[in-house]
């Protein structure tokens, strides 16, 4: 579907590749798809103007650390940007332990053993901390929401499949914009139900602290 999606606009992508080995990504996917991922992302090479093309991975503790040379080698060889996301309590199953995070700079310590990393500077709103290959063989970047949160610039907020405004990953509430537009809010009605949310916007996730509470939808649900 690239060409399609391309000539329809698109400039940029994220694909989800938690692994790049196929029986681990069957089993974490419960489908045998990794060759299907692999295909896309090659005809996604295709179209110079669909970049970046971002390849994010979950990391896991007792699951990742084999992976991540074999990824940053893929990024290196490949025009994808990988970035490691820290496992969040946002799983559908509700498992999530604080001892399966393996952290950003526990990742990049396992990178820097073989490619040593420099920084790149980037000073837009972003999650990801970027940094290249100190030979200039492409980049990765860390996304720690768990060990080093960044809520303070957070400017995210985010739409569901089914209308729903959420201000922040962690919500336990959201603005139902679907029923307000079927039943015939103008514009200016949506603004402002947008803008009465956004200033509710959460000042940060809880994950650390106690008494932590889970969002009430997991990730899957929330789209990303
Ligand atoms: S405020 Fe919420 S959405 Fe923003 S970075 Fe923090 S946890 Fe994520």
């Amino acid at each position: 579907m690239c060409q399609d999606l391309v000539a329809a606009g698109l400039q940029r992508i994220n694909v989800s590749m938690d692994t790049p080995v196929r029986e681990k990504f069957a089993h974490i996917t419960r489908r045998d798809a990794l060759p299907q991922v692999l295909a896309g992302l090659v005809e996604c090479e295709k179209y110079p103007s669909l970049r970046p093309i971002k390849v994010n991975a979950v990391a896991v503790r007792g699951f990742s650390e084999e992976d991540v040379l074999a990824f940053a080698e893929l990024a290196r060889r490949k025009p994808y940007a990988v970035r490691w996301i820290e496992f969040m309590p946002l799983d559908a199953e509700g498992q999530w332990d604080r001892d399966d995070v393996l952290t950003g700079s526990e990742i990049r310590a396992i990178i820097e053993s073989r490619y040593p990393l420099v920084p790149i500077q980037d000073d837009r709103i972003g999650t990801a901390q970027r940094f290249a290959f100190a030979d200039g063989a492409g980049e990765v970047g860390f996304i720690n929401p768990v060990s080093e949160p960044f809520c303070e610039t957070c400017n995210r907020v985010r739409l569901t499949a089914d209308g729903q405004f959420r201000t922040c990953l962690f919500s336990r509430w959201e603005t139902d914009l679907r029923s307000s537009l079927r039943a015939g809010a103008s514009d200016a009605e949506l603004e402002q139900l947008i803008r009465e949310a956004t200033w509710r916007k959460e000042m940060k996730h809880e994950i650390n602290d106690p008494g932590f509470q889970r969002a009430s939808r997991s990730m899957s649900q929330i789209g990303g």
